[in-house]
């Protein structure tokens, strides 16, 4: 696959390092035809990557849903969404909103265990140049790093803040019905992000028939049989196979924008799909 469009790009409106136009920058410098910005329960920075995007790099308006299927938490990526969209910005603001609340207490937790991190350590790496910012662990990642309590982010989260670990905390998720429901409503697409991360096979394949868009074929994260198997499942149920390289900027390992991608047709195939089901 020749990796022309990268769908699955995080900047600093959530937990990524760069601004969305340097994130611009960056993927016209490695040559690449389409981002796809997509924020954590956030669609802020949308406006900013296409104000400074130049005509041959198309911007896809995007956001990562942290959604609840069948008892789990999964990631759901919508495109071709409006960003000034008061009724999507109203109901993603309580969520981003409850990151804030959810840091907090992680960050108890973490000061129960003795690691010293302070909120407001989070909140100023979290909000480097934006207002308001939508809080995730990779910042209090940061902060712990910052402490010394471990050598990089994959660590801090290793030790301190992956699921099983002692500071960790849930959040609430969007239920998936609810997100098609939303998405379907604003006439954009929805695509399973990294299904592999989240879900066995047999859970991918039942969510797969729920009326959903897409599945993330291509991710860092999955290997070859990975999206091979994937990549039968999108052929089954009548799916755009997409892929991105969920950047986030330095500071986490294997992190390179255009590390994985599609090419540009699929952008348009994902944009007809989601037409189509609006009328
Ligand atoms: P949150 O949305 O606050 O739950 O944070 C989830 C984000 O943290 C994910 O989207 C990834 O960007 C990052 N993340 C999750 N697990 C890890 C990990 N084990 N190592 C590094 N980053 C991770
Ligand atoms: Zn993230
Ligand atoms: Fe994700
Ligand atoms: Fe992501």
């Amino acid at each position: 696959m020749v990796v022309e469009a990268d769908l699955h790009v995080h900047s600093h409106h959530s937990d990524g390092l760069h601004a969305p136009a340097r994130l611009v920058a960056i993927a016209v410098h490695v040559g690449l035809r389409a981002i796809a910005l997509t924020d954590h329960d956030t669609v802020n920075g949308i406006q900013e990557a296409k104000k400074a995007a130049p005509g041959e790099l198309e911007v896809v308006a995007g956001v990562e849903l942290s959604s609840a299927y069948r008892g789990r938490e999964i990631h759901l990526l919508a495109y071709d969404i409006d960003p000034i969209d008061a009724a999507l910005r109203g109901f993603l603001e309580p969520f981003r909103r409850e990151r804030l609340g959810r840091a907090r207490r992680i960050v108890a937790r973490l000061n129960a265990i003795g690691v010293p991190v302070t909120m407001q350590e989070v909140e100023r790496l979290a909000s480097a140049g934006v207002t308001p910012p939508s809080i995730g662990r990779p910042h209090i990642a940061r902060a712990i790093v910052d402490h010394g309590m471990a050598t990089d982010v994959d660590e801090a989260f290793a030790r301190f803040l992956d699921k099983d670990r002692p500071a960790f905390v849930p959040r609430s998720c969007i239920p998936v019905h609810d997100a098609i429901r939303l998405v379907r409503s604003r006439g954009g697409s929805l695509v399973v992000a990294h299904p592999a991360l989240d879900l066995s096979m047999e859970q991918t394949e039942a969510l797969a028939s729920e009326g959903l868009d897409g599945l993330e074929v291509w991710h860092p994260a999955q290997n070859l049989e990975v999206r091979e198997s994937l990549l039968g499942i999108a052929k089954r149920y009548g799916l755009v196979a997409t892929g991105g390289s969920d950047y986030h900027g330095a500071g986490r390992r294997r992190d390179a924008l255009a590390a994985a991608g599609v090419s540009l047709d699929v952008v348009r195939t994902l944009r007809e799909g989601g037409r189509r089901k609006r009328h």
